[in-house]
């Protein structure tokens, strides 16, 4: 039988690519992404009850429960989700999670065998969550890193002059960043002292990311 690879849960601050790193592993190796928040956005698309409760929290700003994210990875799972050579992405957030993961895992014949955190300094996580430009006139979107216009501050489709989203401001995005790192450090420290945490430099370019995160998992 050909071994399938191994589930591998990333993480990281806001900002930081995880979504588009777990996307990139996933494509290059024949691993199936998982992302926590695409599939909560499946459920509340699909109008079911669950997810109005999802719905419900996410506008009051919460996260969804441990039991909510639990019972839609379950479902997942239950619907013939494989249970080798999953990327996590965006769970699981608190130990909670994190045991019942490990739990459901091996209930199916699975494992979790590395956890990669991604992560970056608060400046160059700020420059890109802040970066984000908009032509209020014919919203066209742009990045002053990623995908600057061609004068800066003017958009490139019509003249008009761009705008930074109101949410995207820094003080906001700080706090985010901060709200972030408070709530994930028992995490992190679970993880480590279980000696399955590796941290993974996420700063340049989206190349140079998944370099180091494919010299660090090797033959997994
Ligand atoms: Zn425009």
């Amino acid at each position: 039988m050909v071994k399938l690879p191994d589930n591998v849960v990333f993480f990281g601050p806001p900002g930081v690519g995880k979504g588009v790193q777990a996307s990139r592993l996933s494509e290059r190796r024949g691993m199936v992404h998982f992302s926590m928040g695409d599939a909560l956005r499946g459920e509340i698309a699909e109008g079911t009850e669950l997810g109005e409760s999802i719905r419900k929290a996410l506008a009051r700003g919460e996260f969804a429960s441990d039991e909510v994210v639990l019972g839609v990875l379950e479902k997942h799972l239950d619907r013939g989700g494989p249970v080798s050579g999953l990327v996590l992405d965006g769970f699981p957030r608190t130990i909670v999670q994190a045991e019942k993961l490990e739990e459901m895992l091996r209930r199916r014949g699975g494992e979790l065998s590395r956890v990669l955190l991604l992560d970056a300094g608060s400046e160059i996580l700020l420059a890109r969550l802040t970066g984000r430009l908009l032509c209020g006139h014919c919203n066209k979107t742009y990045h002053k890193l990623f995908k600057a216009p061609r004068r800066e501050g003017v958009c490139d489709g019509c003249g008009e002059e761009l705008s930074r989203r109101d949410d995207d401001c820094e003080s906001v995005q700080l706090e985010r960043l901060n709200t972030y790192r408070y709530l994930t450090e028992p995490l992190t420290s679970f993880y480590r002292q279980r000696g399955l945490l590796d941290v993974i430099d996420g700063s340049g370019s989206i190349e140079e990311v998944s370099d180091r995160i494919d010299r660090n998992l090797g033959d997994i």
